[in-house]
């Protein structure tokens, strides 16, 4: 099916980086139309939000009373890890910050996200998977694509996001994506109910505790379950195959001290183990051919700091003002699209920099606090733990003054702007 309209802008992916680039771009009043091989809602792994995600929320309508009612209140991390023998951890509050993150159940969060969207103007199409985006001479966009009875479809645009996630539809077809050697991980999963170590009735952190041969995360979640989950290197792949996912699960986590201590009486849900290895990659260019991949389509890096909704709401904020420059003619296109990628280059960086610092050294909680300072070093205000706070919370990147007009800058972030570097933003 041909479709004739010509939209300001198609995406690929109703996942947390398309529907906020959709829904800003569609309050700015552009034609934007959504597509999605999946019908909602749809399982995802992703459940543990940092706060500075919460504020990008705001802007697409979502009302924060509503979010804390529906999901779980994380008030900060914490960590077996490093030289440290005990666990240790960091409260968001510490730096002042009025909102703590989330713990959400990503089928329901992600359908809210792109109801949110939908609110907003854009068309949302379930069931139509993007296989390919060409261009013709006049730069008119070329999406083509199968819909669920299989037949083929073909619609027009004038700009294209991929927000394909871990499909990476363009980096992997057109080559541009690398995988980090030093993060060759796999990660195996699986849902807890009875456990009764936590507290239902106060907010909860992300824990994330090193063992023997990875670490695991445990998440609680306002449905009754508990999200818990093993990281480690992907030559174990082999061991994992010969014991069975289940067994080797359980094996690794009866192997770890604190999580064994905090699963005592529950029980593992029957719900499938999920696994998933070669996740960390990036793509040579986020803006390939003047299409713009944002959140896990253009890059994704270990989830031991849980970053990865808040890069791709990020990149989906900034995709949506690149592109509003770009529409409305106050920028020209490779303008816009260099300032997007710029952004996202230095956010992805700081973050694949840290990561890659906190998996390489057996160092002590001050070389973390001390190594988050150095990424961070217009935060003259911040001591090295306050600094590990803002980069952990997903603040950091309010730390660079020079704020675009279009950026959004609510009052909140430039109260915590203000509270991180005692200055307010500086428009540009
Ligand atoms: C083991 C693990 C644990 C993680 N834990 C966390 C965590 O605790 N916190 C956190 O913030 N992040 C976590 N992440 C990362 C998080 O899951 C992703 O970063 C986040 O979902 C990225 O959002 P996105 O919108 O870019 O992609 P996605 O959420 O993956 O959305 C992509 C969408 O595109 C659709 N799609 C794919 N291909 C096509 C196509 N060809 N045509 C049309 N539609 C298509 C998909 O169906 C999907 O709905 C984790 C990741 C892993 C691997």
């Amino acid at each position: 099916m041909q479709y004739d309209s010509l939209y300001d802008v198609v995406i690929a992916g109703a996942g947390p980086a398309g529907s906020t680039t959709a829904a800003l771009l569609a309050q700015y009043g552009h034609s934007v139309l959504v597509l999605e091989r999946e019908q909602f809602p749809r399982y995802h792994i992703g459940e543990s939000l940092l706060p500075g995600t919460c504020a990008v929320l705001d802007l697409l309508g979502l009302s924060d009373q509503e979010m804390r009612a529906r999901f779980w209140d994380k008030d900060g991390a914490s960590w077996y890890w490093g030289q440290e023998d005990q666990l240790w951890d960091v409260k968001f509050s510490e730096l002042g910050f009025q909102r703590n993150g989330l713990h959400v159940v990503r089928s329901e969060f992600d359908r809210l996200l792109r109801d949110a969207a939908q609110q907003a103007g854009a068309s949302i199409w379930h069931g139509y998977k993007v296989t390919s985006v060409s261009k013709d001479t006049y730069g008119v966009i070329y999406v083509q694509g199968e819909d669920t009875a299989r037949h083929p479809f073909t619609v027009q645009s004038r700009h294209f996001v991929d927000a394909t996630g871990q499909a990476t539809l363009l980096s992997a077809s057109r080559k541009l994506k690398r995988y980090h050697p030093q993060l060759d991980h796999l990660a195996v999963w699986g849902y807890w109910t009875d456990v009764t170590s936590i507290d239902a009735h106060l907010p909860t952190q992300t824990l994330s505790a090193a063992f023997d041969t990875g670490w695991c995360w445990f998440i609680p979640l306002r449905n009754g379950t508990v999200s818990v989950g093993i990281v480690m290197q992907k030559k174990y792949i082999d061991a994992l195959r010969a014991s069975g996912t289940r067994a080797y699960y359980l094996q690794c986590l009866q192997r770890n001290r604190i999580i064994t201590e905090l699963l005592k009486g529950a029980t593992l849900l029957s719900h499938p183990i999920r696994l998933i290895s070669d996740y960390s990659y990036e793509a040579s260019s986020f803006t390939p051919e003047g299409y713009l991949l944002v959140g896990d389509a253009a890059a994704f890096i270990d989830p031991i700091f849980s970053q990865g909704v808040h890069l791709a709401v990020s990149a989906g904020e900034q995709a949506a003002i690149a592109l509003h420059t770009a529409l409305t003619g106050e920028k020209t296109v490779p303008e816009a699209l260099a300032q997007y990628e710029a952004f996202y280059k230095r956010m992805f960086s700081r973050m694949r920099t840290f990561v890659l610092f906190f998996y390489s050294m057996n160092a002590s909680r001050a070389d973390y606090f001390w190594k988050a300072k150095a990424l961070l070093p217009e935060a003259l205000a911040l001591n090295e733990r306050e600094a590990f706070i803002a980069l952990i919370s997903g603040q950091g990147e309010l730390l660079s003054q020079h704020i675009h007009k279009h950026n959004h800058f609510t009052e909140e972030r430039a109260q915590v702007l203000r509270q991180l570097t005692g200055q307010g933003p500086v428009l540009t």
